[in-house]
């Protein structure tokens, strides 16, 4: 069966899936509208002069889905899948991420079609800086604030500021981009927050006891998918809580080893070789044999659509975390639920990045440095109230189907019954629930 893989077509389903248990929404067509609709896509071409003198030319493009909530927020890619559609779903889903975060952002994306693992250092710095010359006011402390994302790390956010910086000369600029180094109001735990919010969103959710047979994740096998900055620092981080790695993986192939890999051997092949296929102790496979492999928590980490209806019934994890964004498809995430899998969704289990983002911006508008305990801690207590949030929400939901049942065949007489809301239905019904709670406080302007 073919499914339509666009992101921002499988963004409208989730939204369109959450929208029977949003009080008033359901009937209000309009406002659903309104809280789905992108407000700001910006299309910039960027030509830039590469290392062999010739001028190429690259498309750029920043969404602002939403600024209902606070400034818009959300990373920047670089990436030969970058389009329009692609990065209007990312700014979706990190509206609903900062919303069920509960962290005073909209949300945004960028991004850059490109593929930087083929460009220099040069080229990507004249790209980051052309493309934020290009956007210009677009992006600013208080209106858009970007951060990292596939393919962009510490130092593209250098050059980010930089660029905004000498732009807008005698205002602190720091607070326009997060995921900056640490000598450059950078936050310290920036680039692990990712992968430790995961490990918190798991570790919580497990604790509560809704997964049979496993509440903690000492002794767990755990396959990654991805070893770009999520993946990577997740490995590590399951395996110092005392998990085994069972596999990891990236665009070359996957290194599989069901007994454990050694962690810190597979980052020094990847450094050595530029990827883990073939590292010590490990049996190649291709690049999605690790999201098939025999474990207890499947961590894909890579990026959209690759738990689809073609592989979800040879997943064999019964608890997935989803680290990357938009990894499964609405049709897997349908057979995977009737296949008894819990899927972690995206926008809960992922938002460990942008809630550390969130703490350097504020970092960075006091003019202060945070310490590490300080922003784990917090972090910490950040992922367990929404992984609450999340669980409390479905519980509540399940107990009231015969209710939502019945307001939905006489909102929508004759259609399909709801199935059984997963996390991530119930993950999207708080965030848009708490972005149209914002709107309808706000009002419609005029
Ligand atoms: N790119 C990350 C994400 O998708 C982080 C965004 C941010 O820190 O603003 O959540």
């Amino acid at each position: 069966m073919a499914e339509d893989l666009n992101p921002h077509a499988i963004a409208r389903t989730q939204f369109d899936n959450a929208l029977p248990y949003v009080d008033s929404l359901v009937g209000w067509k309009g406002m659903a509208e309104w809280l789905f609709a992108p407000e700001k896509i910006v299309t910039v071409t960027l030509p830039v002069v590469m290392d062999d003198g010739l001028v190429r030319t690259f498309q750029g493009y920043r969404v602002i889905h939403s600024t209902g909530r606070g400034p818009g927020k959300g990373g920047i890619r670089f990436h030969p899948s970058v389009d329009e559609d692609e990065v209007k779903a990312l700014a979706t889903w990190m509206t609903w991420k900062c919303a069920l975060a509960d962290i005073p952002f909209g949300g945004a994306k960028g991004g850059v079609t490109c593929d930087a693992a083929k460009l220099s250092l040069e080229e990507r710095r004249r790209i980051t800086r052309r493309f934020i010359a290009a956007l210009g006011d677009n992006i600013g402390p208080h209106t858009d604030v970007p951060a990292p994302d596939m393919y962009t790390d510490a130092q593209t956010m250098a050059w980010i500021y930089d660029t905004y910086s000498m732009m807008h000369r005698g205002t602190n600029s720091l607070p326009v981009v997060t995921g900056k180094p640490l000598d450059l109001g950078g936050i310290v735990g920036r680039s692990t927050a990712t992968a430790r919010g995961v490990f918190f969103c798991t570790e919580r959710f497990l604790a509560s006891g809704r997964l049979p047979k496993r509440s903690t994740i000492d002794g767990a096998r755990v396959a990654i998918q991805g070893f770009g900055n999520a993946g990577r620092h997740a490995a590590t981080i399951y395996r110092d809580a005392g998990a085994v790695i069972v596999a990891v993986s990236d665009t070359r192939g996957s290194a599989l080893a069901p007994q454990g890999l050694d962690v810190d051997a597979v980052c020094a092949h990847k450094d050595a070789s530029g990827s883990v296929v073939g590292a010590p102790g490990t049996t190649k496979g291709d690049p999605r044999a690790a999201l098939e492999v025999e474990c207890d928590l499947l961590i894909p980490a890579a990026m959209e659509n690759q738990i689809t209806l073609e592989n979800a019934a040879r997943i064999k994890a019964p608890l997935v975390a989803e680290a990357a964004n938009g990894p499964t498809t609405p049709g897997a995430d349908v057979v995977l639920a009737e296949r008894g899998i819990t899927v972690l969704p995206d926008i809960l289990a992922n938002a460990g990045g942008v809630i550390v983002s969130y703490f350097e911006w504020v970092q960075n508008l006091q003019n202060e440095q945070w310490e590490a305990d300080h922003v784990d801690e917090s972090l910490r207590k950040h992922i367990y109230r929404s992984t609450d949030a999340v669980v409390a929400k479905r519980d509540e939901m399940i107990a009231g189907m015969p209710t939502y049942q019945a307001r939905w065949q006489e909102m929508r007489p004759g259609a399909t019954p709801l199935r059984n809301p997963d996390y991530r239905i119930a993950a999207a019904v708080v965030a848009v629930g708490r972005t149209k709670a914002t709107a309808e406080a706000r009002g419609v302007w005029p």
